[in-house]
Formats: C-alpha cells, sequence, structure tokens
C-alpha cells in the first residue's frame, strides 16, 4: 500500500502529435510535478537536449541497461527502443514527489502490471481532428513528409489502446485541455474516487478519428 507520503504516478500518453509533451511541460511547471526522463536510442530533434529531454544512448548502452535491470519499463516504438530508468523514479516517489511520465502505451502496460505500491493515474490525450493531427505531425523538425504519413498509420494502431486509460481527454484547446487532466489529478489526490468523463463522447470522437 502507497502511504499519504509517498507521491503519485501519472502517466500521459497519446499517438503521436496529439500535443502531450506540451501538456506534460505544463503540468509539470504549474503543478510542480518531475518528469520522468527516459533513455532513447531515436536520433536527437534539433531542438531537443540530452539529459532534459530524453537521455540519448546508443543501442549497445541500452541493451546494458536492459541486462542489468536498470528499467522500470522499455519499448519498441517506431523502430526505436525507449526506457524509464527504475532508480531515479522510485527515489522521487520515496520523497513524495510526484512523477510524470510521457510514455506510450505498451510502457504504460508494463508498470500497471508490476503491481507497484504507488497510485497510477493514466491518461490518453486525444487530437481533435485528423487534420489537425497530420497538420502537427508535418510542422515538426522531421526529414520529410513521408515520415508524417508513416506516423499517420501508426495512428490507426496507437489509438484504439485509449481503452486501456483512467481518463481520455481530447487536445482541442490546451488550456482548457490542462484544466482537465489538473482537475482530474486534484480530485484524485483528495481520494475522491467520483470522477467521472463522457466515455460515449470519447468513443464517438474515436470513432470519428479513425473512420
Ligand atoms: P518521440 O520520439 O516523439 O519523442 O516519442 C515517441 C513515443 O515514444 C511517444 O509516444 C512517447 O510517449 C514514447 N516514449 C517516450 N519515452 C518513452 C519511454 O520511456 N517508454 C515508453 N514505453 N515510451 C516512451
Amino acid at each position: 500500500m502507497s502511504s499519504q507520503n509517498d507521491g503519485i504516478i501519472v502517466i500521459l500518453s497519446s499517438p503521436s502529435g496529439a500535443g502531450k509533451t506540451t501538456l506534460v511541460n505544463l503540468l509539470s511547471k504549474k503543478k510542480n510535478f518531475n518528469i520522468s526522463v527516459s533513455h532513447t536510442t531515436r536520433e536527437p530533434r534539433s531542438n531537443e537536449i540530452d539529459g532534459k529531454d530524453y537521455f540519448f544512448v546508443n543501442n549497445q548502452v541500452f541493451e546494458n541497461l536492459i541486462k542489468n535491470n536498470q528499467f522500470l519499463e522499455y519499448a519498441k516504438v517506431f523502430n526505436n527502443l525507449y526506457g524509464t530508468s527504475k532508480k531515479p523514479v522510485i527515489d522521487l516517489l520515496r520523497m513524495g514527489k510526484n512523477v510524470l511520465f510521457d510514455i506510450d502505451w505498451q510502457g504504460t502496460r508494463q508498470i500497471k502490471s508490476q503491481n507497484i505500491k504507488y497510485k497510477i493515474l493514466t491518461f490518453f490525450v486525444l487530437p481533435p481532428s485528423k487534420q489537425v493531427l497530420f497538420e502537427r505531425l508535418s510542422n515538426r523538425d522531421m526529414k520529410d513528409k513521408l515520415i508524417a504519413s508513416e506516423r499517420m498509420k501508426d495512428f490507426y494502431k496507437d489509438v484504439e489502446h485509449w481503452v486501456d486509460y483512467d481518463f481520455v481527454v481530447i487536445n482541442d484547446d490546451l488550456n482548457k485541455c490542462y484544466d482537465e487532466i489538473s482537475q482530474i489529478i486534484d480530485l484524485s489526490l483528495n481520494n475522491n474516487q467520483d470522477i467521472n468523463y463522457n466515455k460515449k463522447k470519447i468513443s464517438d470522437h474515436v470513432s470519428k478519428l479513425t473512420n
């Protein structure tokens, strides 16, 4: 059982391009949550800083971390490996700090299946429309538009995992979406059991996104 003084784990997942990273940064800043910095074998984008956005490592370093049982979870996403180091996260939770994770559905599933003693809240972030999603993916620092098209294909697979999450939010307005997540976290921290969200609305929205 987690104690009153332990921190909680808040996981945000989404198909690529739903604006989750911006939400994670906003939550960290406004609510003073710590962000778990993952390891990845992906190449850094031009605006990314090693040690802040990710720990950028090669395959060999990553494989060693797996062998030495350093990861709380890890997964292959878009042909690269991503993983969350166990120790820094557990240290923070023990100290009563809340930790935010920007990880995919595979990692979320692994963390949830471990029966760790800390409270876990999971959110799945959806884009407002297919068009907005494609625009966001195309505007990134990516080699060419082909990658945006590839990630659109992955979107159809990833979006199906919304059903595994405690809460699903639509990111049509950053501040509104932030407020919604923030309110749910606050209610949950106060052990309020009656947190509801409109599942039918979400299910209809997913149908629209995938048709
Ligand atoms: P990106 O390459 O765009 O930064 O991230 C690609 C995907 O990998 C995103 O869905 C992101 O949430 C996920 N991701 C980032 N770090 C981790 C991690 O440590 N573990 C897992 N399972 N997924 C991660």
